[in-house]
């Protein structure tokens, strides 16, 4: 069966096609500008030169329309015709408290979407109109929708509730949500392949950490706690997000800078994070680039982002009264030892022992970086949000049959 994957962004479009006999990748490609002058689509074949084309594509039914051009091209296709798809899996941010997996798309399911809307704005109106393109191009291929916040929904009240009126919650639904889910879950599962123990057993703290980044609390294969909250602006220090803060401070800063609610999110979500206290960038490697060679702003961005990445493992070991696995992924998870090496270096205290050696090896494959003594096994792991979604996407389509 083949599968395509897409992930739909107010002007973007990001896909993979899958031939799901074997997990291949078949080819992947972005469109990038959509609704603007110069719209570029950027389509890779496995295995062939990678092409890129820029016309005028005003909106996403004609991305998906070129995407399925591209995929069908005598010269840079790798399907003889469009009907070899047979389903369409999206990536989906907001699944609210309505949606605990992956789900088929029925119009009910786009119904529950869009009252989700509020509670992400910028990101669950593209995932529709994702779903609405893919369905005028491919009319009678079943879409599924896999959630960020899906698999998060297994923590308890005492977790995801804030300690703030209840009516809120009743009223407006505010309470931890998480994000990431679809990384979390696959690296956890991975790791416990990897290391070919029962999942059931396990508690692991997988630490995905990429431009934006969270850390799960995984005990027995489910999520028990999560970084980030109603929106994924809470928790750790990100590339331009400040995480967690007193709340007082928004309200602080408003008041004295004479802020709007746009300002001020803006503030917390584009120009804070290692981007505010280097003064320079939000990319972790200029950041230990600027550490090496002892600049202050970066060395104090770097210190501050590895404090409270390591606070938070404390804080997840503490929840589930111990850890045996702590997992990297996501960019700078999968790419930087030296916040591997900083980050583990301090918790000593848990018994992690890295191998410094190890953790310096890039393989782009599974691989444990701790020593054969360390109590906690260190594992760096590959994220696949993609393939996760086209497994889902296959498995919910062969049940509905
Ligand atoms: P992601 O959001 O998972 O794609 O991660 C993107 C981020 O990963 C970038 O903004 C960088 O900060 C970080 N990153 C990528 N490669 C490296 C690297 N070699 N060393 C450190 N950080 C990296």
């Amino acid at each position: 069966m083949k599968v395509l994957v897409i992930n739909a962004g107010s002007s973007s479009l990001k896909y993979q096609l899958y031939d799901m006999t074997n997990e291949s990748v078949l080819a992947k490609g972005l469109v990038e500008r959509i609704g603007m002058d110069s719209s570029i689509l950027t389509h890779k074949p496995t295995g062939k030169e990678e092409v890129t084309e820029v016309s005028e594509i005003l909106e996403h039914t004609t991305a998906i329309r070129k995407v399925l051009e591209k995929l069908t091209d005598k010269e840079h296709g790798v399907l003889s015709s469009v009907d070899e798809i047979q389903a369409v899996g999206h990536r989906v941010v907001h699944g609210g408290e309505a949606f605990k997996g992956s789900a088929l798309v029925t119009p009910e399911v786009k119904a529950e979407i869009r009252r989700l809307f509020d509670l992400a704005p910028l990101h669950n109106p593209p995932a529709i109109m994702g779903i609405n393109a893919s369905e005028a191009n491919m009319p009678g291929v079943p879409n599924v929708v896999a959630f960020d916040t899906a698999f998060h929904q297994t923590m308890e009240e005492k977790v995801y509730l804030y300690p703030i009126p209840k009516v809120l919650y009743k009223k407006h639904r505010i309470r931890r949500y998480g994000a990431h889910g679809t990384s979390h879950q696959y690296v956890s599962r991975v790791a416990a392949e990897f290391l070919n123990r029962p999942i059931e057993e396990l508690k692991i703290i997988t630490c995905h950490i990429g431009n934006g980044a969270s850390l799960t609390a995984v005990k027995g294969g489910v999520s028990v706690d999560t970084s980030m909250g109603l929106t994924p602006l809470e928790g750790l220090m990100m590339g331009t997000r400040s995480g967690d803060l007193d709340p007082t401070v928004v309200t602080f800063v408003m008041n004295k800078e004479e802020l709007s609610i746009s300002e001020v999110n803006s503030m917390l979500n584009k120009h804070s994070g290692l981007l505010a206290i280097s003064g320079s960038s939000s990319d972790m490697r200029d950041i230990t680039d600027g550490w090496e060679a002892g600049k202050p702003n970066e060395t104090l961005a770097f210190e501050m982002y590895e404090y409270r990445l390591r606070k938070y493992i404390g804080a997840y070991a503490a929840a589930m009264n111990g850890v045996d696995v702590i997992v990297f992924t996501a960019g700078v998870g999968e790419n930087s030892a030296i916040v591997r090496e900083k980050t583990c270096e301090n918790l000593s205290y848990l018994g992690v022992e890295l191998d410094k050696e190890l953790n310096k090896v890039r393989s782009g494959e599974p691989r444990r970086i701790s020593t054969p003594n360390s109590k906690v096994e260190v594992l760096v792991i590959p994220t696949n949000e993609e393939l996760m979604i086209a497994r889902d996407t296959l498995r919910i389509v062969q049940e509905s049959k």
